[in-house]
């Protein structure tokens, strides 16, 4: 736990988040800044700059938590795909540095588009809404 680290702030609860899945090692929140509906962000619960910084355990839940909850992501939003991202430092774009997966559901005829929207706090909480009611 870094008390500077925004994420794990979510984890422990001092931020809120729109928290759709936990289990022991892993959190997943939808993004404040989604590029599609039900963008989700799957962190490891212990803190690590990027990937490669945390351990193998670590990266295989964090891998085990986008792998149950993707489908299910899919089913909320009415999504038919999903392009995976992680960004591993400044160079590659990494904003937050805490370890985070972004899933980004794609659907039938939309641009497959990486730019942020930015829908209102209500939105974000009923899309996790639906998302929770699918596990
Ligand atoms: P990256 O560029 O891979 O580090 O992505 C960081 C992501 O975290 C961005 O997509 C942001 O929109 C997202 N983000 C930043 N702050 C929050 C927050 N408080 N809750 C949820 N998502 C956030
Ligand atoms: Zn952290």
């Amino acid at each position: 736990m870094s008390s500077s680290c925004l994420f794990c702030r979510i984890v422990s609860r001092e931020i809120p988040a729109a928290v759709v899945f936990e289990d022991a090692d892993t959190l997943a929140f939808l993004d404040i800044g989604p590029v599609s509906e039900g963008h989700t962000l799957v962190i490891p619960k212990i803190h690590a700059e990027h990937l490669s910084a945390g351990t193998t355990e670590s990266a295989m839940a964090i891998m085990r938590t986008v792998h149950t909850l993707a489908p299910k992501i899919l089913t909320a939003v009415g999504a038919t795909g999903y392009n995976l991202g992680m960004n591993h430092g400044e160079v590659a774009g990494q904003e937050v540095m805490h370890t985070h997966v972004h899933i980004m559901p794609r659907k039938a005829g939309e641009p497959r588009s990486f730019s942020k929207t930015h829908p209102s706090i209500a939105e974000i909480q009923s899309v996790a809404e639906r998302i929770r009611l699918q596990l």
